[in-house]
């Protein structure tokens, strides 16, 4: 066995270079427990830990053991000096026990690791299904609040024509129809009158009413109305010089109730207008008449609108003269029923 063998038999252990002229050598070289040397000719160890070198003898190391030792070249005997073995051991044990929790931790860090990846998983896709609900309720607000919208408009609307109830509109509509109604009913009825009227002023167009005629004292109208007669023909005769034919006077009637003491007027109808036009244009012939006639007073026989009508002219032309005060004229209403007018005449003295 060679005593240049100071190590272990693991490569690492072997000394290579004793004439190593490094500051430690000797420390290195010195042996751990008797603090000598450890030389070229002894048997030394180098402890894997503390890199110290001892003599196999001072570790009790036998021959045996050493040869062993130094004959091993497969790394897998290992040996440490005493005071490295003890704590080697403890830190192997508690690298063992280390390296025992790492995995451990590994693992649970790995279950946990899993679990959240899963966890994750799950919160992305809720976070999904929420996103897509959150879009889907914005959406049904969006078309809710168009819908209200609407709908509100629809509440205005209905609530405008409850507040005029069906009654009040009803009414309206009836009133109107009613205006409606009247309005036809008017231009009916003033077409009815206008028609009316005209025929009334055409039945009286030949007529003309006489006043202050006597009437006679005859004891039965048949006498009287022949006594009437017999005086207008005279009339006719004598003060407007008419040749009188027969039928020339249509009908002569006193006009209202008999009352004692005073002559009713008469009135006369003729067969034609022209004669009457001809009186109501001689009336001042009556002027020049005898005293039987002279009195007399004959006017048209007007309409209830037109006598309406000639009252309001005879008030204008008095109201006209009394405007004249003590003038030279007087005012009088002259002209046929639709030509009334009111004219003036120098004052005879
Ligand atoms: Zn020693
Ligand atoms: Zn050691």
């Amino acid at each position: 066995m060679s005593k240049t063998v100071k190590g272990p038999a693991s490569n690492t252990k072997k000394i290579k270079n004793r004439g190593s002229t490094s500051t430690d050598k000797n420390e290195i070289e010195e042996c751990g427990v008797c603090k000598k040397l450890v030389g070229e000719e002894d048997q030394g160890l180098e402890c894997e830990v503390c890199k110290k070198w001892w003599h196999s003898g001072c570790v009790d190391i036998e021959d045996s053991e050493y040869e062993m030792l130094a004959r091993h070249c497969k790394g897998t005997i290992h040996w440490y000096c005493p005071s490295c073995n003890g704590k080697t051991l403890q830190m192997m044990k508690l690298i063992q026990e280390l390296n025992e929790k790492i995995t451990k931790n590994e693992l649970e860090l790995q279950t946990i690791n899993n679990d959240i990846q899963a966890k994750m998983q799950t919160i992305s896709t809720v976070l999904d299904d929420i996103q897509s609900d959150m879009a889907k309720m914005r959406t049904d607000i969006d078309s809710g609040l168009a819908q209200h919208t609407v709908i509100t408009e629809i509440k205005e609307e209905i609530n405008e024509v409850k507040s005029q109830s069906f009654v009040d509109i009803v009414k309206q509509e009836v009133e109107k129809m009613e205006g409606e109604v009247n309005v036809v009913k008017q231009a009916l009825t003033e077409t009815r009158e206008s028609a009316e009227e005209e025929r009334d002023k055409e039945a009286r167009r030949n007529n003309i009413i006489i006043y202050r005629m006597k009437e006679s004292a005859a004891a039965s109208a048949e006498l009287r109305r022949q006594d009437d007669f017999d005086i207008l023909v005279e009339l006719l005769d004598k003060v407007f010089e008419v040749d009188y034919k027969d039928g020339d006077i249509k009908r002569a009637i006193r006009l209202g109730k008999k009352e004692e003491g005073t002559d009713r007027p008469i009135l006369v109808e003729f067969q034609s207008r022209m004669l009457k036009n001809y009186i109501m244009e001689n009336l001042k012939k009556l002027g020049s008449a005898d005293r039987k006639f002279k009195s007399l007073s004959v006017t048209h026989d007007m309409t209830k609108k037109e006598r309406e009508q000639c009252k309001l002219m005879v008030a204008s032309a008095k109201l006209k003269e009394q405007q004249e005060g003590q003038g030279e004229y007087i005012f009088r209403v002259r002209g046929p029923p639709s030509q009334m007018k009111v004219m003036r005449f120098r004052k005879r003295e």
